[in-house]
Parts: structure tokens; C-alpha cells; sequence
């Protein structure tokens, strides 16, 4: 029967390990979809996972015309020893970088996106391919997709990147500013920003039917940063920056 066989199917699924998990939700979303960027993030959050990191990625995505930028970035802050190193900021620098080698004159760091997220030891890279079919052939549009809620360091850094619409998956309700309750307590210089430039934000977590995304891809977004969540907050109560002997890194700087 159908219903037995949807069961089965169903089980197999629920089993996969998150990392395949996310290579088929990648394969079977429908390009351009709030799901397949999201799926992105999750492929890119298993591997900040992997690297030691919190399981936190996030795609910033620049459409002109004809072509799309999709800069993801993952979490880095352990890894790599950077306070700054959360995932939406690692995909605004890849971004950043890209635009501002592009605008040097340097060879650019985009690579075509083949439908593959491997981001090697890097925090952020830039993928490009043909724009969506049916855009508007002028401006720029510029999607911003967290899978956790973004922190005020991020939230910032996205209103002055001037991004048109933030799409979150899962709400932290400790670390996030982008909740309507927790957007009310950033800076007024912030918040006034972001409502002159008529920022959008969409909440695709299962409270919120705004822009939904699969249930079961909700579930790991949001798994990907709580199975980490308690070891990382430990290691980073130690200090990212200055932790270890910093004295002897300094001296060995100036030798
Ligand atoms: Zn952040």
C-alpha cells in the first residue's frame, strides 16, 4: 500500500545523518526557493559543526539582471579564534571581498555554483549562477538567510549592509535581536535605520506561517545550533580572542 510505503520512506529519511539530510533537501528544492537557500545554510552549518564551530551558516544572496551572488558563510568563531567570525558576518565578507577585488581590478573569488556546498577551510565563499527567471531587468535585490536568529552584532551588520529582506529559520530567544520583542530593544539609530529602508524580515520557523520552509529542514536548522550550542558557549567562556598564551604569541610577533 501507498500509505506503507510513504511510512517507510518517511523513517528512512528521519534517519539520515544531518549532512546527508541536507545534500538531499539541497538536490530536491526548487532553485531559487527560501528552501534551497536554507538547505545551503544546513550543508554549511554541519561543516562549522565539523570544524569545532557553533552549527550556525547563513547565504546572502545579490541578484542583479542576469546573475546571482550566493555568499555563504558558517560560523568560525572557535575555529579560527575570531569574535567577529559568526555566520552572517562571514557572508557579508565573502561578499565584501568579492565586490571590493572585483572593484580593484583583482581577480574575482566567485566560483559557479555547481550545487555543491564545500567550503574547505574557508568561513565564507561566493557562488555565482544565471539570475532567477523572471526577475525584473532593473536593481538589485539582496536576501539575507539565518539559520539562527541573528545576534545585534549581526542585526547591525546587516541594517548597514542595507539588505532587503532577512529570512531567519530558528528563533534564539537568548542571543537573537530580529524577534519583533527583541528588534524593539536594539539602538534607536539602528531601528530607525532599518524602518527607513523598509527592511523586511520573514520568520520561517514552524511559529511563524509567513515564509515556511519544510518542517523536518526547520527541525535540523534549528538542531544543527542546540547539539552545539552547550560545548561552544563553554569554550567561548574561556575567551575567543585572548585565550592561551597570548604573551608568548606577542613575543613571538615582534622577533
Ligand atoms: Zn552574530
Amino acid at each position: 500500500m501507498a500509505i506503507a510505503g510513504n511510512s517507510q520512506h518517511h523513517q528512512s529519511s528521519a534517519e539520515l545523518g544531518t549532512a546527508d539530510f541536507a545534500a538531499a533537501a539541497l538536490a530536491s528544492a526548487e532553485p531559487y526557493s527560501d528552501a534551497e537557500y536554507f538547505a545551503m545554510t544546513l550543508a554549511a552549518a554541519m561543516q562549522a559543526q565539523t570544524a569545532g564551530d557553533y552549527g550556525i551558516a547563513s547565504a546572502l544572496v545579490i541578484r542583479s539582471h542576469d546573475t546571482e551572488l550566493i555568499g555563504l558563510g558558517r560560523n568560525a568563531v572557535l575555529s579560527t579564534r575570531d569574535p567577529l567570525g559568526h555566520a552572517e558576518v562571514n557572508a557579508i565578507r565573502a561578499v565584501q571581498s568579492a565586490l571590493a577585488s572585483q572593484r580593484a581590478g583583482r581577480a574575482h573569488h566567485a566560483r559557479p555554483w555547481t550545487g555543491e556546498v564545500a567550503l574547505g577551510a574557508a568561513a565564507g565563499v561566493v557562488f555565482f549562477r544565471p539570475a532567477r527567471p523572471g526577475l525584473p531587468g532593473r536593481g538589485i535585490e539582496s536576501l539575507l538567510y539565518a539559520s539562527l536568529e541573528p545576534c545585534p552584532m549581526c542585526t547591525v551588520a546587516i541594517i548597514s549592509s542595507r539588505i532587503d529582506r532577512v529570512v531567519v529559520a530558528a528563533l534564539d530567544e537568548q542571543g537573537g535581536a530580529l524577534a519583533p520583542e527583541r528588534f524593539a530593544r536594539l539602538p534607536l539609530a539602528w531601528s530607525s535605520l532599518a524602518s527607513q529602508q523598509g527592511f523586511v524580515v520573514d520568520f520561517a520557523s514552524k511559529e511563524s506561517a509567513a515564509a515556511p520552509i519544510p518542517a523536518k529542514l526547520a527541525v535540523r536548522l534549528s538542531e544543527a545550533f542546540s547539539s552545539t550550542k552547550d560545548a561552544r558557549d563553554a569554550e567561548v567562556s574561556q575567551g575567543v580572542l585572548l585565550n592561551g598564551n597570548i604573551e608568548a604569541a606577542i613575543a613571538q610577533l615582534v622577533t
